[in-house]
């Protein structure tokens, strides 16, 4: 490590705060504040303020692991390396290249995406790859695509809630998930504006609302239209904005007057007073913004409610306008880097649509090798997941833990221990990692320098600053070796800067167009927001792969692009420069409650533990503030079942059950319970959750599936 401090970034959420990094007294790495990232302002959760522990962790992998006789036993990179390629080879020459497939991860950097996309396709040459961010924002990338042509989480900078007049937050629970992030809000309201939360538990963020509307699990779809009925019958739209810059608006109108306030009641248990409240609350202030995460997204009909939600902001003019607009909160640390540069099952680097003949092209050039080459796209991730030990034989996991955090878990464990051959890249032996037939030890954030995306669409560099350990390598270096084993010996450099040359070029012209973005500038400037264009003669507008990384400035093209904090101020992303209405109606959740399993259960997160848990289950302080799941219910349920604050209960779905200690609260619907997703075993909540996915995103049904409670008598 140096002897001065690294300015860097936070390896979790997509908050990706600023913090700076420095060698401890101890021999260790101390976390101090970095006031100059605006973002966070220096303000760090435990989770980031925790995160050095990971590295020097007592059960951080240092040595390749190999299965032998049935156990996980310590072997060299050489030996781990020649049982991976010989596993994938064999797989492919047996069943064809679309029995190997691939998944990665939201949190790995933009290089390592790029980089196991161009892998998959090029020297697997298979089209089963795809990412566990399919679990987490699809729906509302799919969402915005349609109504806006594009998808960037926010976009406008995080600097503008403040100063915005309402924000309706929906399925967001800021306060456990990114705890910077509740400034923003908390300064809207010292301004003057006012927040509406949705989400059926007052949570800690509700809390701080002028207006908490509590649905029932599933219902979001409905409540929006129920708003854009009253938005209508009050006449509080914004005619001269929806005939100049949208278009479809009598279908999404239509749709929106079948659905009658009484009738959203009756499905959504918000009361019609209160529903005409957040309709005044929003419409009253000349600027407003609606902003989602994965309360409304992880349902089998995201799509459709994230565009209930977009249709609201279109028919106000609260879209494209400054201080105004609808924005995705996305959650994993590259959750939008992550799906941009290829790892997604549909998608070339640029967000280039795999289908698009002049995307195939432009990424073929630039990849040296012919646009037919390319397979087509593959599975979405649950399908993927599902499709393991039959259709897939062998799988390559980079960045992800689905034994934990795939829907429907023990089926999807039973599908991933039927595999023929397993490899895992990680930095500690996770769930998945344990089934593995050879796992990886790699390196970790502060160990390795790249970039992420930040959910503002802002590129960031993450700075190496610490040597990683002995006998660890980066998952560049992995796919380098690989690919070499494989008969691949150029165009997969381990080194970050480089690749990252190579996806300035790919992206070049793309929706999400990186080509005047450089490591320099990152530095220099404190991250660059997307698109951001070379300018022309600069040599990094694309073109074929040489090898040559274009030079960091390229002064010679002209004046350097300042990077795009604010999207769609003149137009939309369509072709006709108009935002998209998309007529949506409400339907049920694919698994109502009935006689059997009377419930519904949600999940989420604890401000504690981050995703799968499989880092910061490693460390003792967020393990004291966290240490188990529990079964979040209301008093009512608890006195029926006869259980205590602390009592073991059974929760129980069609696909298994998980028992956790009863945490009793009036804070949650009666007709709820609610379970954290982060641990496995006994009280892994995706054993309950349904695979059902949405048609477009395909995104599994994580927040609303069919329960019953069950008394543990010990
Ligand atoms: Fe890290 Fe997110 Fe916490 Fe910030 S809010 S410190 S990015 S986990």
């Amino acid at each position: 490590m140096t002897s001065t401090s690294t300015p860097t970034h936070c390896p979790y959420c997509a908050l990706q705060c600023g913090m700076n990094l420095s060698p401890a007294p101890d021999g260790g790495v101390e976390v101090s504040e970095r006031t100059d990232f605006p973002v966070n302002r220096g303000a760090l959760c435990g989770k980031g303020r925790t995160a050095p522990a990971v590295l020097s962790s007592r059960v951080r992998l240092t040595a390749p692991l190999v299965r032998e006789g049935g156990v996980l036993a310590p072997a060299t990179w050489d030996e781990a390396l020649g049982r991976i390629a010989d596993g994938l080879a064999r797989t492919r020459a047996d069943h064809g290249a679309d029995a190997v497939g691939v998944f990665g991860g939201g949190g790995l950097t933009n290089e390592k995406a790029y980089t196991l996309g161009k892998f998959a396709r090029i020297v697997l040459g298979t089209s089963q790859i795809d990412y566990n961010g399919r679990f987490c924002m699809s729906s509302a990338a799919a969402a915005g695509t349609k109504a806006f042509g594009l998808d960037r989480g926010l976009p406008f900078p995080l600097e503008d809630i403040p100063r915005t007049g309402c924000v309706i937050l929906v399925g967001s629970n800021l306060a456990e998930t990114m705890p910077p992030a509740l400034r923003y809000l908390t300064e809207l309201k010292e301004n003057g504006g006012t927040l509406i939360v949705v989400d059926p538990r007052r949570t800690r963020t509700a809390e701080q609302a002028d207006l908490h509307l509590a649905p029932r699990p599933g219902t979001d779809l409905a409540l929006a239209l129920g708003l854009l009925h009253l938005v209508v019958a009050e006449g509080r739209t914004d005619e001269e904005y929806i005939r100049t810059r949208t278009s479809g608006w009598e279908d999404a109108r239509a749709a929106a007057m079948a659905h009658w306030p009484e009738h959203v009641e009756r499905i959504t248990g918000v009361s019609v007073p209160r529903l005409r409240e957040a309709v005044r609350l929003f419409c009253t202030p000349r600027t407003a913004m609606v902003l989602t995460a994965r309360g409304p997204e992880q349902q089998s009909k995201g799509t459709d409610t994230v565009g209930a939600w977009i249709n609201l902001c279109l028919a106000t003019g609260r879209a494209g306008r400054p201080l105004s607009g609808y924005g995705c909160l996305t959650g994993q640390g590259n959750g939008q880097g992550g799906r941009e540069h290829g790892q997604k099952a549909d998608q070339l680097p640029g967000y280039r649509k795999l289908t698009d003949p002049a995307a195939r092209r432009h990424v073929a050039e630039v990849w040296g090798v012919a646009p037919d080459s390319l397979p087509g796209p593959g599975r979405s991730a649950y399908e993927l997941l599902d499709a393991l030990g039959t259709d897939i034989r062998a799988l390559l996991l980079m960045g992800s833990n689905p034994v934990v955090s795939a829907p429907r878990a023990a089926h999807i464990e039973q599908r991933i221990r039927s595999l023929g051959f397993l490899a895992v890249c990680d930095v500690v032996l996770s769930e998945t990692a344990a089934l593995a037939d050879v796992v990886l030890p790699v390196t970790q954030w502060a160990e390795e320098t790249g970039t992420t995306t930040s959910l503002e669409g802002r590129v960031l560099l993450r700075r190496q600053a610490v040597s990683p350990p002995a006998g660890v390598r980066s998952d560049l270096e992995v796919l380098h070796e690989l690919a070499a084993r494989l008969g691949v010996e150029k165009g997969f450099p381990a080194d970050p800067e480089e690749v990252f040359g190579e996806l300035r070029r790919a992206s070049a012209g793309g929706p999400a167009d990186y080509s005047g973005i450089t490591y320099r500038r990152l530095a220099e400037e404190n991250g660059v927001f997307w698109p951001c264009p070379a300018p022309a003669g600069s040599g990094a507008e694309g073109g074929p792969a040489d090898g040559a990384v274009p030079a960091p400035e390229s002064p010679a093209g002209g004046a350097a692009h300042p990077g795009t904090p604010r999207l769609f101020l003149d137009r939309f992303a369509t072709d006709d420069g108009l935002a998209r209405f998309v007529a949506v109606s409400h339907r049920a959740v694919a698994e109502e409650p009935d006689a059997e399993y009377p419930l519904l259960l949600t999940t989420g997160r604890v401000v504690a533990q981050y995703q799968s848990g499989a880092q910061t289950r490693r460390v003792d302080e967020l393990n004291a503030a966290a240490p188990g799941p529990f079964v979040e219910l209301h008093p009512r349920l608890a006195e029926r079942l006869g259980a205590a604050e602390g009592d073991p209960v059974a929760v129980v779905s069609r696909r298994g059950r998980a028992v956790a200690p009863a945490r009793i609260t009036t804070a949650i619907r009666p007709d709820t319970v609610f379970m954290p997703f982060h641990w496995p075993g006994e009280g892994r909540a995706n054993t309950l959750t349904n695979p059902a996915l949405d048609p477009t995103s395909r995104m599994p049904e994580f927040k609303a599936c069919a329960v019953r409670l069950e008394a543990v008598r010990t």
